[in-house]
């Protein structure tokens, strides 16, 4: 339905202003808010005069403002400057991006690791790296758009299996008798907020001398002992995991990382399109990012405070019509189904100074309109009440 309908008007602009308005019409036309205060539960918006409670963030450690790692960004201003001035291979491969790197794989029990601009990049660089025309690619139906493009960049055959399903994977494996498989999947799946199962899916991987890379964009720093994501919660090792995990989400900061074999990630630095032809992060970031790693791994008590949220979230939030989708983690959708009905119930929470944004198709499958609720160990009880009681009198009301 997102997709532009080719002929629908001889001049192109003409064309994308029809596709707009089909969008609108849809309940499918997305629009920025412009934030003029820092990442945290109460922001301001420039269209409203008082602050809005926000569930919307992936800010899971309540770090996005955090003072110390202001500072730290301060200090690595004054000492590197702002810009990196290159790509890693030419002249922007700084002390403070190794130093991360190193941290990284110390933190998450790899060989090495290897530090992206952002999550996107890492996905899209790492898939075309290892598989190519003739190789097959297995992947969840709601793996994040990012390995998707990844998928599609590589030019490997793309074999999507239902959400979860194993025994449709393990007949997909036996039937490829592609040279190399790479099998991938989100960890905690971001429109869902279930947990891949991950021990199933390496047994797998290894019965079929498969690669499987795992997307940890929103548990690393959450789940696992001190955050360290989870591979760490499974307790797993192998030679065949790829590791990827996000640095703006529960890092507070900003980039991404790859971790796996010494060989294999020797092998990104010489191959990864999209860590190649990039200018590097400013130095600064990865400094800021070393400070980050020190809250996330002496952050017990943040994860602490952000489990007992959903906790009390969960047993609150007793729903009728609507379904809270049975997630431990701090994405804690409400599917509403029919787009206009959760555009609405979104501007009604909105009004009442709640933000919580609605996700509609092709982010999910159509029909499975929701309302995406995330929390942070930034919010109090008070405030989860005050979303709870919200939901629970729009769904009397409604429609
Ligand atoms: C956010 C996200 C990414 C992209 O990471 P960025 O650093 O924001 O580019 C990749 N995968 C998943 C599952 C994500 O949620």
């Amino acid at each position: 339905m997102a997709e532009p309908t080719p002929f629908k008007s001889a001049d192109p602009l003409d064309e994308i202003q029809a596709n707009l308005a089909d969008l609108d019409a849809a309940g499918l036309r997305r629009r920025r808010r412009i934030v003029t205060t820092p990442c945290a539960p109460d922001v301001h918006v420039a269209d409203r005069p008082d602050p809005v409670l926000a569930f919307c963030s992936n800010d899971y450690l309540g770090l996005a403002a955090e003072p110390a790692l202001i500072d730290t960004l301060a200090r690595g201003g004054r000492h590197w400057g702002v810009g990196s001035g290159a790509s890693h291979l030419v002249s922007g491969h700084y002390a403070s991006h190794q130093a991360l790197e190193t941290r990284l794989a110390a933190f998450t029990g790899m060989d090495d690791a290897l530090y992206f601009s952002t999550g996107y990049m890492a996905n899209i660089g790492v898939m075309p790296a290892l598989v190519g025309r003739g190789d097959a690619i297995f992947a969840d139906k709601v793996n994040h758009a990012s390995l998707v493009d990844g998928a599609l960049l590589s030019r490997a055959d793309f074999i999507r299996y239902p959400h979860c399903d194993l025994n449709a994977l393990a007949a997909r494996l036996a039937a490829s008798s592609a040279p190399r498989k790479l099998i991938v999947t989100d960890s905690v799946f971001s429109m869902d907020g279930d947990l891949a199962p991950l021990p199933k899916l390496l047994a797998l991987a290894e019965a079929h001398k498969a690669w499987l890379l795992v997307d940890d964009a929103h548990g690393f720093g959450v789940l696992g002992p001190q955050g360290r994501g989870s591979l760490a919660h499974f307790a797993l090792r192998s030679k065949r995991l790829i590791y990827m995990g996000t640095l703006g989400k529960a890092a507070g900061v900003s980039g991404a990382f790859v971790a796996g074999e010494r060989s294999l990630i020797e092998w990104l630095v010489n191959k990864s399109r999209s860590y190649i032809f990039t200018t590097g992060a400013p130095p600064l970031l990865a400094d800021t990012l070393l400070t980050a790693l020190d809250l996330i791994e002496h952050g017990d008590a943040r994860r602490a405070h952000l489990a007992a949220l959903i906790g009390h979230l969960k047993s609150g939030l007793r729903l009728k019509r609507w379904q809270l989708l049975p997630s431990d983690t701090p994405i804690q959708p409400v599917v509403i189904g029919d787009n206009h009905e959760t555009l609405a119930v979104s501007r009604a929470l909105e009004a009442e100074g709640l933000w919580v944004p609605a996700i509609r198709p092709p982010t999910v499958p159509r029909g499975a309109a929701r309302l995406r609720i995330t929390l942070s160990a930034a919010h109090s009880f008070a405030q989860v009440d005050r979303l709870v009681e919200a939901l629970k009198r729009l769904e009397a009301q409604h429609p």
